[in-house]
């Protein structure tokens, strides 16, 4: 296939990063992952004791050395040379991490770095909230998926309990209401589809459906583009 950039949006639980790896994968194209780039922020202020109700101090502060991979098979994300891939999965970042990534300072640093990142790779399927209607508005292909919130908790709470942490689905639901709420009220780029997304409801879809779909998206997308 000829080179394709595509944006997959969305909010936590859908599936996202998974579906997003697959298509990369599928597409033998290179895959960012947005939400990395701001838990390595996140982690890099919990380090520097920051206040999370400080904006002018995150901002100050949010000027870090962060990497993260290209390759969809590879899950890794260095703050420094420091692997800290484990660490900005755990609690602790995810419960910070929309105070910081509301800071507009911290948007407009990742923002330009993500296009950055997007413009070095050929073909690459990006993975955030707002690629397809701020980073990349001009991709060729801009998917949103979705998920009720009880299948989203569903799945997250499963997700937890396989990797040992306890079972505990009403925290889980609890929270991801709460990151839905923060992230579509935000200032500064809410999480919402872009007009021109194709919405994909991913409730009652298993991981290798979604991707199916989404491939024969990209296709016909791509050869409607030739
Ligand atoms: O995708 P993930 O759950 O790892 O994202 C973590 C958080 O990063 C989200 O809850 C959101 O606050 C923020 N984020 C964002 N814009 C993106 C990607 C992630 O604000 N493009």
């Amino acid at each position: 296939m000829s080179s394709c950039v595509v944006a997959v949006d969305g909010p936590a639980g859908t599936g996202k990063s998974s579906v997003s790896r697959g298509l990369a994968r599928a597409l033998g194209a290179h895959y960012l992952d947005t939400g990395a780039m701001y838990r390595l922020v996140t982690l890099a202020i919990l380090r520097a004791h920051i206040d999370l109700t400080d904006a002018d101090a995150i901002a100050a502060a949010s000027d870090v050395a962060l990497s993260v991979g290209s390759d969809p098979d590879v899950d890794r994300a260095y703050l420094g040379v420091e692997d800290v891939s484990a660490e900005i999965r755990g609690d602790e970042v995810t419960r910070a991490v929309s105070a910081v990534s509301a800071v507009p300072e911290v948007r407009t640093r990742m923002v330009a770095l993500q296009r950055e990142l997007a413009a070095e790779a050929d073909s690459v399927v990006v993975e955030g909230r707002d690629i397809g209607t701020v980073v990349l508005p001009d991709a060729d292909v801009k998917i949103f998926l979705t998920a009720s919130a009880e299948t989203r908790a569903r799945r997250r709470n499963d997700q937890n309990v396989a990797t040992g942490l306890p079972d505990d689905y009403e925290t889980v639901l609890a929270d991801v209401i709460r990151r839905d709420h923060l992230d579509s009220t935000r200032a500064v780029s809410p999480l919402r589809p872009a007009e021109d997304a194709i919405i994909v409801d991913t409730s009652d879809m298993t991981q290798d459906q979604v991707v199916a779909s989404l491939l024969d998206l990209v296709e016909k997308r791509s050869g409607a583009m030739r």
